[in-house]
């Protein structure tokens, strides 16, 4: 009787709550006041790549121990989630987890937009382009990688990158940033291209005015499309930038919706923080920290544009966790309830710059003094350095638990993890992605928002070629 009361209080309760709720709840703080039922005219959809909701508390409490700052900048738009699986494995990998954001089609990893079957399926961009939507993707990863390639190509394995760069630069895309200049050019000019085809040179008489640096797209002209290469491979991370002539993730950013700003038929830009993932992979603290807050630059300047716009949706999601980071462990067996963010603020080169120094002979205790402000080594630690050298993945694994140790950051898992990631929107038609929800439903709702319709554009036949113009 006392359960059955107090069931039926709870329920009535629950009830009363959701008549009397404030509009307040049903609108998160950070929304616009703006009439949010019209479709939106532009969409800057934003992957952070590997970040889990543990990457969010980590960067805000960094944030609040060295900066003041209390919040992220899209911490405010927080309205749901996003569930990864694919379809052969609860553990997605990059490809097969933007295949399902892209697409609507959950698959195999290693699928770069085409189904379970190897089907070609239409993603976004095509979509937005056959509705004559300007189109632009940003990244730092090449390119050709596995999240920017689901939106601009199709083939049945994450590897063929060669085959990537030849299907983007057909696919009628106007704005391409990133790495990966080996994939566009041939062996004989510096490339790994074996087909002997120089992509750099098609771009250009295709039309596209091609940029290799930061200040080469500063320098850019405006209008026409726009074809930014700035490293071979991946581009730099943030913490490692400075030694480069790479452009930041916001620069580039910005310089896109600037050129977009015009599109007489709205745009739809993809941006990545791509490294954000790989220091997950590498247990790499500081750098996964330092590029998720070169991709939070990247979000605020999509949410000025899209401020003053008015008509532009911005969608963050993440597409897996990566590391299985923990901002808290265990030390020597103990539980302890702090985490310290300062150690990291001293952290001033990636892991793999520091093993690359260590690999060419620099001494360890020097590298972590220089590169981490680490001042004095355990006896333990010392030993496993020096049993390490020589070893590039037991070196990245001595110096991750080195910092670990001293800022109680913790990581599980060389690979993704399963769980659920996190869902930001703000703008014209954020309420759609509301709630907890499969990966492909982002596909679905991000079409039907633009008024397209993926299937009609997937062709029946395999042998079909996807066009989008
Ligand atoms: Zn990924």
């Amino acid at each position: 009787m006392l359960d059955r009361l107090m069931r039926d209080g709870l329920a009535g309760l629950f009830v009363l709550c959701l008549l009397t709720a404030p509009p307040a709840l049903a609108q998160p703080a950070g929304q616009s006041t703006h009439t949010t039922t019209q479709a939106p005219e532009n969409v800057i959809l934003l992957i952070p790549d590997g970040f889990g909701p543990a990457s969010a508390t980590f960067a805000r409490d960094y944030l609040r121990a060295t900066s003041g700052r209390f919040e992220l900048a899209f911490d405010s738009l927080h309205i749901g989630s996003t569930r990864t699986a694919s379809s052969d494995s609860r553990i997605t990998d990059s490809a097969a987890a933007g295949t399902a954001l892209a697409t609507g089609h959950k698959t195999y990893n290693g699928a770069i937009s085409v189904d379970s079957t190897g089907r070609p399926v239409a993603h976004l961009v095509e979509a937005a382009e056959a509705r004559g939507m300007t189109t632009g993707l940003v990244v730092t990863s090449r390119i050709t990688h596995a999240t920017p390639a689901v939106f601009s190509a199709h083939v049945r394995d994450r590897g063929e990158e060669d085959r990537i760069a030849v299907q983007q630069l057909d696919a009628g895309i106007e704005i391409l940033m990133g790495g990966g200049l080996r994939h566009f050019l041939p062996d004989a000019s510096g490339g790994q291209r074996t087909d002997g085809r120089n992509l750099v040179d098609e771009a250009t008489e295709a039309g596209y005015h091609v940029v290799r640096s930061a200040s080469a797209l500063k320098q850019a002209p405006r209008e026409g499309a726009l074809l930014g290469l700035f490293a071979d491979s991946h581009m730099a991370y943030e913490i490692d930038r400075a030694q480069t002539q790479q452009p930041r993730l916001a620069t580039m950013t910005r310089h896109a919706l600037d050129r977009l700003s015009g599109s007489e038929n709205g745009f739809f830009l993809m941006v990545e923080g791509s490294r954000i993932d790989h220091a997950g992979h590498s247990n790499d603290a500081a750098a996964h920290l330092q590029d998720i807050l070169a991709f939070e630059e990247a979000v605020t300047a999509a949410l000025d544009y899209a401020r003053s716009d008015g008509e532009t949706l911005v969608l963050v999601l993440s597409d897996h966790e990566t590391g299985g980071l923990s901002v808290g462990r265990n030390r020597d067996g103990e539980g302890i309830y702090e985490w310290h963010p300062a150690p990291l603020a001293k952290v001033t080169a990636s892991q793999g710059a520091m093993v690359r120094s260590i690999m060419d002979g620099s001494e360890p205790e020097r590298v972590l003094a220089t590169s981490a402000g680490i001042d004095s080594l355990r006896a333990e630690e010392t030993e496993r350095l020096r049993a390490a050298t020589g070893n590039p993945r037991a070196l990245h694994a001595a110096l991750s638990e080195i910092i670990g140790r001293r800022s109680l950051v913790g990581w599980t898992s060389l690979a993704h993890t399963a769980v659920d990631v996190s869902t930001y929107a703000y703008g014209p038609g954020w309420e759609a992605f509301i709630g907890s929800h499969e990966n492909t439903y982002i596909a679905h709702a991000l079409a039907r928002l633009l008024d397209a319709d993926l299937e009609a554009l997937t062709p029946r036949s395999e042998t079909t070629e996807i066009r989008s113009r």
